[in-house]
């Protein structure tokens, strides 16, 4: 048997349960299985490892991203630039466990972007400062596409970054791609939308929510009544979950 899982605290609804199941079943995986563990501290970490001794990978989610890395042996270039881990590989050496951390966020969302991509979109405005909005940067710099990120803090806040009362009809004329990398709009909280100045849209502009429940949140509406490309997190769930996949199994 094969085990996989999820850490995260709470994990109320694991989008990545009901994939991994769907997965084992269509593919006939039968000696794989999936399981959450609900980490109340990341400390509980050790104990999860010992307790689980077919565990061969698992996926990280909120909070603990960032909360991981002191744990692992090593970690990729790429999440180490980003500075967060979704995936985490798990070796076992006699008695010494191996852990390898990695950032599929980043293959999801350059996979699911650029077929969206023209030669108009050359800079790009990241709504959110947290571990999503760095992966989101880390990936943009890859193809080439400038970035800022928008804030809710107005202080100590670095040179590529404004505050969301700073966000003119320049700026929003300039970037014509949008990420909301931030949990507003998301369930339950479906009538609450980034507070961006949605009138200096245009059709040229592409709208992207890393969120996907609701499938089209109200950012995405305020962006199709100006004429906006729109493009939800749905795909970029399972573009990462593909990636982590073929990193468990690597
Ligand atoms: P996070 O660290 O909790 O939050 C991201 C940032 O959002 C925060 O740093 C904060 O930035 C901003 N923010 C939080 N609450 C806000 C509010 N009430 N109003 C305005 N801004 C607020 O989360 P994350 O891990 O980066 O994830 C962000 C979102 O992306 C989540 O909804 C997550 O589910 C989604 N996500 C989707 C995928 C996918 O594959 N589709 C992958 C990863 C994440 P400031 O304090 O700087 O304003």
């Amino acid at each position: 048997m094969k085990t996989l899982g999820l850490i995260g605290f709470p994990l109320t609804h694991s989008f990545s349960h009901r994939y991994f199941y769907e997965k084992f079943e269509r593919e006939r995986l039968y000696d794989y299985n999936f399981l959450n563990f609900q980490l109340e501290r990341i400390e509980e970490l050790s104990d999860m490892l010992k307790n689980t001794p077919t565990l061969i990978g698992f996926s990280v989610t909120i909070p603990y991203k960032e909360k991981v890395i002191p744990f692992l042996s090593e970690i990729s270039a790429e999440a180490a630039e980003v500075g967060a881990v979704n995936a985490v590989t798990v070796e076992r050496k006699t008695e010494k466990i191996f852990l390898k951390g990695y950032n599929t966020d980043v293959h999801g969302f350059t996979e699911t972007l650029r077929p969206l991509l023209n030669e108009n979109i050359r800079s790009a405005l990241i709504l959110g400062t947290g571990g999503a909005a760095k992966a989101v940067n880390y990936a943009l710099k890859q193809m080439g596409i400038s970035s800022f990120f928008v804030t809710r803090k107005t202080q100590n806040i670095s040179s590529n970054t404004i505050n969301y009362s700073q966000l003119n009809q320049n700026f929003v004329k300039n970037n014509l791609l949008i990420i909301n990398a931030t949990p507003v709009g998301m369930y339950p909280k479906i009538d609450e939308y980034p507070n961006i100045p949605y009138q200096y849209l245009t059709e040229n502009h592409l709208l992207y929510d890393l969120t996907y429940n609701p499938e089209r949140s109200k950012f995405l509406e305020k962006g199709l009544i100006k004429g906006t490309r729109i493009m939800n997190g749905y795909q970029m769930l399972k573009y990462q979950a593909e990636e982590s996949w073929k990193i468990f199994n690597s």
